[in-house]
């Protein structure tokens, strides 16, 4: 069950307790930003909320984040990632700097390749707001194993990110905690980087195929 929250102004966060979207409504529009799990019903959630017409735009495409957007059609989404997308659905690309206005919000799309080799955040400079998907997390885990997965990217990204926090006071990441601070972008880089020299120690993970390292602050689900 969806449990829809008015966050600031026009903007609304949907979450189900396992993944969370973003829905601002303008006057003539809404820009949603995600569309959960195939059994999330975002759609449904959606439209309870408004019936204007919807463009989806997408933090990137695991499952948990993709599996609603057959009942939306199309959808913004980085080109990298255009090969997860197993159903017919319209893909338009989503580059670096492309602008989303909508409700008094002024989204521009920042690349940032790793967790997914298609990952974006949104961010409103403004407003300081970052929408980073699953690329920032308090604690996480943060999923780093399989295919479509990019440990150098992710740290390269990260950094691009650091580079922006001076500007940014509010990151909803789309799990766990909400909103966090700025400085979890740099210690989820700390973690990252020491994951990468090899100076955490993994354990098996219990059923998923990876093990899980834990970094001073963040977890990481990495199979290398
Ligand atoms: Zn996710």
């Amino acid at each position: 069950m969806i449990q829809v929250r008015l966050f600031t102004d026009n903007f609304y966060i949907l979450d189900d307790g396992r993944v969370r979207q973003f829905l601002i409504v303008g006057e003539k529009k809404a820009l949603l930003v995600d569309t959960g799990f195939p059994d999330s019903h975002v759609y449904e959630a959606v439209q309870s909320i408004t019936d204007l017409p919807v463009q989806v735009i997408m933090t990137h495409a695991d499952i948990d984040h993709a599996g609603g957007l057959k009942d939306f059609g199309s959808c913004r989404l980085h080109e990298a990632d255009w090969n997860m997308v197993k159903e017919d659905v319209r893909l338009e690309p989503l580059r670096e700097g492309d602008v989303f206005e909508c409700g008094g919000y002024r989204l521009e799309t920042i690349e940032i390749p790793g967790h997914t080799y298609g990952s974006t955040a949104f961010f409103d400079r403004e407003k300081k707001l970052l929408l980073p998907g699953d690329s920032v997390q308090k604690a996480g885990p943060i999923y780093m194993f399989g295919a479509h997965r990019d440990l150098d990217l992710y740290i390269e990204s990260q950094r691009k990110l650091c580079a922006l926090a001076g500007q940014v006071e509010t990151i909803i990441p789309c799990h766990h905690e909400y909103p966090i601070r700025p400085e979890y972008i740099g210690r989820n880089l700390e973690d990252a980087a020491a994951l990468k020299r090899g100076e955490l120690r993994g354990e098996k993970h219990p059923y998923l195929p990876c093990r899980s390292y834990k970094g001073k602050w963040t977890e990481f689900y990495y199979d290398k």
